[in-house]
């Protein structure tokens, strides 16, 4: 980043990411990395980032409890600035800005924090496997995505055990 640091304002760098999953906590894993183009574009103060970035995020399906892969798209758009001046060297005074977005003290850009926190937001309150997703059938509990089903050998109402009886009877007046 220094390099770019050291050109003219205006001058652009496409970087392709391929980068292995971070670690979310034990609530969230990702079931791929992350992968995409960051554009870095030298600003007066420092880079405007650029990322359109995508992974996925391991979920459950909230109506049939399938578990499932939930793609995430992340975009970030912010200008990072210098922790150290780049042209005195001296330290910047990060305190008068505390939300901006920094480079490392090697002027180099560590985007982990945006994505993670990028992927933390993305994660669905209620995710379906499918938009139509019919869940589980409240009986027995058993997935309705394969069609109806009967409930011979479950637990069924008594009163319907009788209506059974009655017709299984052929002898039966
Ligand atoms: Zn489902
Ligand atoms: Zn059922």
């Amino acid at each position: 980043m220094t390099g770019l640091l050291a050109e003219p304002i205006g001058s652009i760098r496409e970087l392709v990411v391929s980068a292995p999953a971070l670690d979310l906590g034990p609530d969230l894993r990702q079931t791929e990395g992350v992968e995409g183009t960051v554009r870095l574009t030298r600003t007066n103060r420092g880079l405007l980032v650029h990322g359109r970035l995508s992974t996925a995020i391991e979920q459950v399906c909230s109506r049939c409890l399938r578990e499932l892969e939930w793609p995430v798209q992340i975009e970030i758009d912010e200008e990072a600035l210098p922790v150290i001046d780049f042209a005195s060297g001296l330290p910047v005074d990060v305190d008068a800005e505390p939300d901006a977005l920094r480079l490392n003290g090697h002027h180099e850009l560590e985007l982990e924090g945006e994505v993670g926190d990028a992927i933390r937001l993305a994660e669905p309150i209620a995710p379906l496997c499918r938009e139509d997703c019919p869940g589980l059938c409240v009986e027995c509990g058993q997935e309705l995505a394969g069609g109806p089903h009967d409930h011979a050998g479950a637990d069924v109402d008594p009163r319907l055990e009788v209506l059974r009886g009655f017709a299984s009877d052929p002898e039966r007046d």
